[in-house]
């Protein structure tokens, strides 16, 4: 049996604790040796205050996994592919399609594994669902995504900020489903982006696509949805239809949805890293900078947490 990859978190926030940790220490061939933050603490691990001091502390380190806010993902990843480390980056990737692309050709000079990941890909119903795909013709996809954003992002300021996507946030993850499944090229038709007037980031968003052959996809992304919970995808065919539902398929107990998603991505990261391979999909943050490059931009009322 292969020798366990050591791993080092960089970021110990709310996905870092939730799903991270418990993940690698449920997959066998993965170890978590140390991690970098600059005020938390993490239990049995060696703790650093940046990613900087844990790359000279533990030059044995394999791979760092980077799970702060996008913003301060590019530096980092940066430091860790030029130390020889295989890097697995959060969602969204970055902050720009520029600044990821740079990463990739790095990695590939390095000759280590750069992940992408979109935890969302991995949900189980997405197999089922690109397979229901390949085998029809699509007449058109609705993406409704509509949360209550003091429910999920409570204290995160840094979502508000340029670069923090506001609630592309979570609609990159239903770009990331539809993307992985539909099988064909998506494009940006044009796009409408509200953002409060005290945010540097949008409250709500609204997306018209098209696949290559001319399928329709309208995305409604909104943040001010203080009644039921929606992440839903409607795919319409010519004699059927498929919803998908975010979080809808049941899991044994002890299993959430997202957790199997991430021991699913820990899986891959896995598998990449043996094969010496990387995985860098740009597509959902391709619509998503494309949203803002041609996006209408209105400004609504101003939004307090
Ligand atoms: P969070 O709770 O705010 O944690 C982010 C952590 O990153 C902070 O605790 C901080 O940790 C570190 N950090 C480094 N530079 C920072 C900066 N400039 N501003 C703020 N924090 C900084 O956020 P999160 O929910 O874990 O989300 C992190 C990433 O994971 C995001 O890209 C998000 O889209 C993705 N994600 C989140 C979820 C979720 O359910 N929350 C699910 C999937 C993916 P230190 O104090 O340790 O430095």
């Amino acid at each position: 049996m292969s020798p366990s990859l050591k791993l080092g978190i960089v970021g110990f926030g709310k996905i870092a604790r939730d799903e991270h940790v418990p993940a690698i220490a449920r997959t066998e061939g993965l170890g978590l040796t140390a991690v970098a933050s600059r005020h938390g603490l993490a239990e049995g691990v060696q703790n650093y205050r940046s990613l900087t001091d844990m790359l000279a502390a533990q030059p044995e380190l394999d791979a760092i996994v980077l799970c702060q806010p996008p913003a301060a993902r590019f530096a980092a990843a940066k430091e860790a592919l030029a130390a020889g480390k295989h890097v697995f980056l959060e969602k969204p990737p970055g902050i720009s399609l520029s600044e990821v692309a740079l990463l990739r050709d790095l990695a590939e000079r390095k000759g280590v594994t750069l992940f992408a990941s979109w935890h969302s890909r991995y949900a189980a119903s997405v197999a089922p669902l690109k397979q229901w795909c390949a085998g029809r013709k699509l007449r058109r996809v609705t993406i409704e995504w509509r949360e209550d954003v003091t429910l999920w992002h409570p204290g995160q300021e840094w979502i508000w900020e340029a670069g923090g996507f506001g609630v592309m946030d979570p609609g990159i993850n239903a770009l990331s489903i539809l993307t992985e499944v539909i099988g064909e090229p998506v494009r940006l038709v044009s796009s409408r982006l509200e953002f409060p007037s005290n945010k540097g980031a949008p409250i709500g968003a609204e997306l018209a696509m098209e696949t290559e052959s001319g399928v329709p996809i309208a995305a409604l992304f909104d943040w001010r949805e203080t009644g039921p919970q929606t992440w839903r995808i409607h795919f319409e065919a010519e004699n059927d239809r498929f919803d998908f539902v975010q979080g809808q398929t049941s899991h044994p107990e002890g299993e959430t949805a997202l957790s199997f998603e991430y021991r699913a991505l820990y899986a891959r990261f896995l598998d990449l890293v043996r094969g010496r391979r990387s995985d860098v999909d740009l597509a959902p943050l391709q619509l998503v900078a494309d949203a803002f490059l041609a996006g209408r931009i209105d400004i609504v009322q101003p939004f307090d947490q």
